[in-house]
């Protein structure tokens, strides 16, 4: 093997873990509750509006920061959702998903030697694009169950070295809504330390016991907030790998030097389509949310019937359970990684272990995540196949 084989800053993040279990119940033919993508497309008219596009265009390469009229898409929906204004032409950005989003916002502000926050449990890539640009990641632990901000730990992260902060509203893994307290904490922090917030929000529109809000939204944030959005969570197209961003203008144009250079442009035919899904009335969206908080509700029941202490989600697809008392009456392993590698073969099932959103791994040792996300029957499926661990 040649011996610049891997960089070594990419050691930690050397498993691709919702691959590699997508891959798992593929071999062994199980109900796949890891990986979160749901099993039934999107809206009929946005994927009509791509195939329309694909068959007449546009096909080449857009405009650098994405389609005018997804643009104004986009700005249009920050406006009807949370009353925000941004001008299309040089405040929003379109990317090769909230992935891209994420990446080009990291590389465009960070420099080795910079620190950046992020909550942990942290979503996968951060800390991955976090080393790729040279610079720090320094977590603040979200405890379990109830994974409350402890805002003495955040202040005690921030230094002369740090450059942002990474949230996560709807989070991923946890389900949790960081509340407006919380997060009016956070914007507290950053203005103070005059730090930008890098806002994942791709689960915007998965919030089930309260309102969704955008940290961009609360007083003196505007103006040092990215905030990222996703037409694969958004629209259920999670394999077009649209994205966007909206963000003052120095932001933008910083995020778009590091994106000319990832991908340059994506997506043609499926940006006037996103554009459609953007624009899609209330009703389209009252029901992703509601029929998602059914299925939460449903496979949530489910697994506690089980055996799985399942802990509370009020947003996203994921919901997370405590494996300690399953695996035990089960016998079943009692650490994460393990329990998830044994439950395809004993039970048909593939989940996600939590650990590996840990840096302190111990934190998660006893988490798993499932996605909801999917037919009515294939949860039932599910539950009816962990059920048999017992028999
Ligand atoms: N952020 C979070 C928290 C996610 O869960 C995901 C994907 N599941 C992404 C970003 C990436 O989104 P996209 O597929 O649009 O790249
Ligand atoms: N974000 C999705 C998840 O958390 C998966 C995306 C991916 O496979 N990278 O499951």
């Amino acid at each position: 093997m040649p011996k610049g084989l891997r960089n070594p800053r990419l050691k930690p993040f050397g498993t691709t873990v919702f691959a590699e279990m997508s891959a798992l119940a593929v071999k062994t033919k199980s109900v796949n509750l890891g990986q979160g993508f749901p099993d039934t497309d999107g809206p009929p008219e946005v994927a009509r509006a791509a195939a329309d596009a694909v068959l007449n265009g546009p096909n080449q390469y857009p405009p650098l920061p994405g389609q005018p009229d997804l643009r104004l898409a986009v700005a249009e929906h920050a406006q009807r959702f949370y009353n925000m204004a941004f001008d299309p032409d040089t405040e929003v950005l379109i990317t090769a998903g909230a992935t891209e989003a994420i990446a080009a916002a990291v590389f465009g502000l960070c420099d080795h030697g910079d620190e950046v926050i992020t909550f942990e449990p942290t979503y996968d890539s951060y800390g991955a694009n976090i080393a790729m640009a040279g610079a720090t990641k320094r977590v603040v632990l979200l405890d379990a169950p109830n994974y409350d901000l402890d805002i003495e730990d955040l202040k005690s992260k921030v230094n002369a070295r740090t450059q942002a902060i990474i949230l996560n509203t709807p989070h991923n893994p946890t389900g949790k809504v960081f509340s407006a307290d919380e997060l009016t904490q956070i914007a507290d922090v950053a203005i103070q330390h005059d730090l930008v917030v890098i806002s994942d929000e791709v689960y915007e529109h998965m919030v089930f016991d309260s309102q969704h809000i955008p940290i961009a939204s609360l007083p003196g944030m505007r103006d040092r907030t990215i905030t990222i959005g996703s037409a694969g969570k958004s629209f259920s197209f999670t394999g077009w790998k649209v994205g966007w961003l909206t963000a003052p203008k120095p932001l933008r144009d910083a995020v778009m030097v590091a994106k000319q250079f990832l991908t340059f442009v994506n997506a043609a035919p499926f940006q006037p389509a996103v554009a459609v899904g953007l624009r899609l009335g209330d009703d389209y969206y009252n029901s992703l949310r509601d029929d998602l908080k059914a299925k939460r509700d449903f496979l949530g029941a489910g697994l506690a019937e089980c055996g799985f202490d399942v802990l509370p989600t009020e947003g996203t697809y994921f919901l997370t359970a405590d494996i300690t008392n399953l695996a035990a009456s089960a016998n079943m392993p009692s650490t994460s990684i393990e329990f998830c590698m044994a439950l395809p073969e004993r039970a048909g099932v593939v989940a996600v272990p939590s650990e590996v959103f840990y840096e302190t791994r111990a934190a998660g040792r006893s988490l798993v995540r499932f996605a909801f996300c999917k037919k009515d029957e294939v949860l039932q499926e599910a539950v009816s196949r962990v059920g048999a661990l017992h028999r």
